[in-house]
Parts: structure tokens; C-alpha cells; sequence
């Protein structure tokens, strides 16, 4: 066997590892490169193999990081099963679309200055439409089913604990009568972290693959983040102000609704409206909602009991959709609670509302996930007080608080043994 490793290795994002076995080639992961514009771009749209020549791939979670290439993938001649959890089916979906859409607009914006400069347009990475041709690849499987990847090589998925669907990737290889075991970790996920289950540790693997962005990090308990995210609700509500929440769309804003939820059903806050505002957001809480077999006992207690019927508070929370019901959140002169996209503060409906709330002291702003160099949330993060929103410069009055207990959705790969 040989692992080529493409992305996520001496760098963030881009996973793609490439594994020649029995003379077929097997893909982990399909994940976009984040980084500056132009070199993204290359990377992006070059890859360093044939797609064609691909046997099969395997995605451990929906992550834009580990799928967001799949689109050029397919549109580059991949014609193979994606395998991957049910949930993980239904998010990169979502995910996926989502993507193509910003691809899109990215384009656009950058062929606007190109005319400008005389220089021809360049193309987005894939489209909408391209995206959309994913899905038609996707064989979901169950947890802990053993499946034929290739011949000789037999895969089960097994829980990641990271976001909802998230897998390690458990590879049995025979070759010349002796097997032996690949283990891909994926993203690995927290203990307790709320809504899905621990992490599965590997056993009987001789060759370990495996990330280790926070590796060296000891991570807050996330009763801890639960109880500082209380004390800030509770501080802001106490002098009229609102709570905006710069959110990833999928993972870390359903953990925060459902820890509000429970705030409210306790009675350890007032029950003040709870918005999340973002069309991504809105429909990865719908599948949640319609995965309950990826949820820990805790969370299925708790929906058993629960008036709602709805760990994500479905008439307790509102999800709005709409620009014109975004809009309106800005004249609610009350306490109230906003999470909204994206989690970094760089894009999205999240600028709208730091825009409209910033200037207010009785305001907070509330990061929940480490912020990369840079960006909007970033400089929020360390305390700026002069922060340019839409070429506009505004002074910052809201108090901003960093809740540490969260982690972020990046990766990076190292092998341990070969
Ligand atoms: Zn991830």
C-alpha cells in the first residue's frame, strides 16, 4: 500500500489522501483548500491525480474542508461510489450547493474588476449545477456495517464525534493472505460534546491515520462553555442589550440552540426569542432533526421528555429564512439572542447584524470558535475597537466575549506509521 497525501498535511484544509491498494486507487476525503484567493484557486482546480483513474472514495464528514471538492472532482471525470454515513449524504448536500453558490458570486465579483482591468473572465471552481451532480455518487452506508470498498478491501465506518454524520474510517485489507488494518480518524470530535456521540477510539490498527489540529491543546469541558454561555446571556439580558453570535452553520450552532433550549426549559434564563439567521443553518437543523440515529442518550432523554418534541426548539426557536425576516430583526427593540453565518464573520447575514449592533455597549458579541488571522472575527476577538464592515468604519461599543470551550472545524494529517 502507498498513502500520497495531497492537503491537510503541513498545512490546514485540503484534505485528500490518496491510497494505492491492490492496484486500485482509493480516495479519503475530497476538501476544498482555504486560503489566499489565488493560490486556492490553483490548488483547487489542479488535482494532482487523474479523478478518472479513481476506483472509489470515502468521506468521513460533511465539512467543506473534507468534501468541498467533490463537485470538480466529478466535473473532471470521477464516476465512482462516494461512500459515506447517511447523515454525511444529506449534509455535504446542502453543503455542497451552498458552496457552488459562493463559488458563483466569487467569480462574479472578481470578472467585475478583471473588465475593469481589460483581462478575460476567469471560471468558478464549479457552479451550482455542479454541485447538484454529486449527490447521484453517494452510497451512504450505516455505522459499523462492514462494506466491499474493492476487492480485498473492506470498510465499516465508525463514530468521529465531531459533527453530525462524522466517521473514522476503518479499512480491513487482504493481500496475499495476510490482512492488516488502515485507520483513518477524520476530524476527531470531543467527549460530552452535546447532541452526538463520543468519539469510537481505534483498535487493532497498524497504520494510523490521523488529524491533530488542537493536539497539543487541553479542551474546556463543555459544562463549562454551557455555564459561561448562561452568565453572558444573562449579564446582556440585565441591561436590554442582544446577543449576536458569529456561528458555523452546521455543528457549532446547533450545539449552541440546543444549550439555550436547555437554558430556557430550566428557567435559567428568561425566555427571551432565540433567531438563527441563516438559510445554511436552517436547513442542517433540519437534518438533525431527521438523524436522530447519530445522537448521544443524553439528547434522546432529553427529546423524550421534551414539550417542544424538537431538541433544536422548533417553536421556541425561530429559523428565518427570508432577507425580509432578517431585516426585520433590526427593528426588535428587546433582549434577544442572534446566531447567524458565517462563523468567522467574513461573509453572510452575520455582517448585517454586527453592522446594526456593534455601536450599542448594551450589546454583545459573542465568538464561540477560534477565529483565523484576518478575518472579521478575529479582530473583534482581540479587541478592536475600530472594525470596518462593508468598507465602513464603525466603532465598537458592544462587549465582545470569547467562550473558549468550542473548537473549529479545520484538520490537519499527520501518519503515525506506515
Ligand atoms: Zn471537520
Amino acid at each position: 500500500m502507498k498513502i500520497t497525501f495531497h492537503g491537510a498535511a503541513r498545512t490546514v484544509t485540503g484534505s485528500q489522501h490518496l491510497l494505492h491498494i491492490n492496484g486500485y486507487r482509493l480516495l479519503l476525503e475530497c476538501g476544498l483548500y482555504q486560503g489566499r484567493r489565488q493560490e486556492s484557486y490553483e490548488r483547487n482546480r489542479n488535482f494532482p491525480f487523474d479523478p478518472a483513474k479513481i476506483e472509489a472514495v470515502i468521506l468521513s464528514h460533511a465539512h467543506i474542508d473534507h468534501s468541498g471538492n467533490l463537485p470538480h472532482l466529478v466535473k473532471k471525470g470521477y464516476r465512482g461510489p462516494i461512500y459515506t454515513t447517511h447523515a454525511t449524504a444529506h449534509l455535504a448536500n446542502i453543503m455542497l450547493l451552498d458552496s457552488g453558490h459562493i463559488h458563483e458570486s466569487d467569480a462574479e465579483f472578481v470578472n467585475k474588476r478583471r473588465a475593469k482591468r481589460g483581462e478575460p473572465p476567469i471560471e468558478p471552481l464549479y457552479t451550482l449545477e455542479d454541485a447538484g451532480q454529486v449527490a447521484q455518487y453517494f452510497e451512504s452506508v450505516e455505522y459499523d456495517q462492514p462494506f466491499e470498498v474493492l476487492p480485498g478491501v473492506v470498510a465499516h465506518l465508525v463514530d468521529a464525534g465531531h459533527i453530525l454524520g462524522s466517521a473514522a474510517v476503518v479499512l480491513d485489507i487482504e493481500k496475499n493472505g495476510r490482512s492488516s488494518r488502515v485507520w483513518f480518524s477524520g476530524d476527531i470530535g470531543r467527549r460530552n460534546l452535546p447532541l452526538i456521540r463520543d468519539p469510537v477510539l481505534p483498535s487493532g490498527a497498524d497504520t494510523l491515520i490521523m488529524e491533530c489540529t488542537y493536539g497539543d491543546k487541553t479542551h474546556q469541558d463543555p459544562q463549562d462553555s454551557y455555564n459561561e454561555l448562561r452568565r453572558v446571556v444573562t449579564k446582556t439580558i440585565a441591561r436590554r442589550g442582544k446577543v449576536i453570535i458569529p456561528a458555523f452553520a452546521v455543528g457549532r450552532t446547533q450545539e449552541l440552540v440546543y444549550d439555550l433550549h436547555q437554558m430556557i426549559d430550566q428557567g435559567e434564563i428568561p425566555r427571551i426569542p432565540v433567531v438563527v439567521d441563516s438559510p445554511l443553518a436552517v436547513n442542517a437543523s433540519d437534518i438533525f432533526r431527521a438523524h436522530p440515529e447519530c445522537m448521544d442518550e443524553e439528547s434522546l432523554d432529553f427529546l423524550r421528555e421534551d414539550v417542544h418534541k424538537s431538541i433544536l426548539g422548533y417553536g421556541l426557536v425561530t429559523y428565518t429564512r427570508s432577507v425580509e425576516q432578517s431585516k426585520a430583526l433590526n427593528d426588535i427593540e428587546q433582549p434577544m439572542i442572534i446566531i447567524s453565518a458565517s462563523g468567522m464573520a467574513e461573509s453572510g447575514r452575520i455582517l448585517h447584524h454586527l453592522r446594526n449592533n456593534i455601536g450599542d455597549a448594551r450589546n454583545t458579541v459573542l465568538i464561540v470558535s477560534w477565529q483565523a488571522p484576518y478575518t472579521l472575527g478575529r479582530r473583534l476577538a482581540d479587541g478592536e475597537t475600530k472594525i470596518k464592515i462593508f468598507g465602513e468604519e464603525f466603532t465598537r461599543r458592544a462587549e465582545v466575549v470569547t467562550i473558549g470551550g468550542f473548537s473549529a472545524p479545520i484538520q490537519a494529517t499527520w501518519t503515525l506509521s506506515a
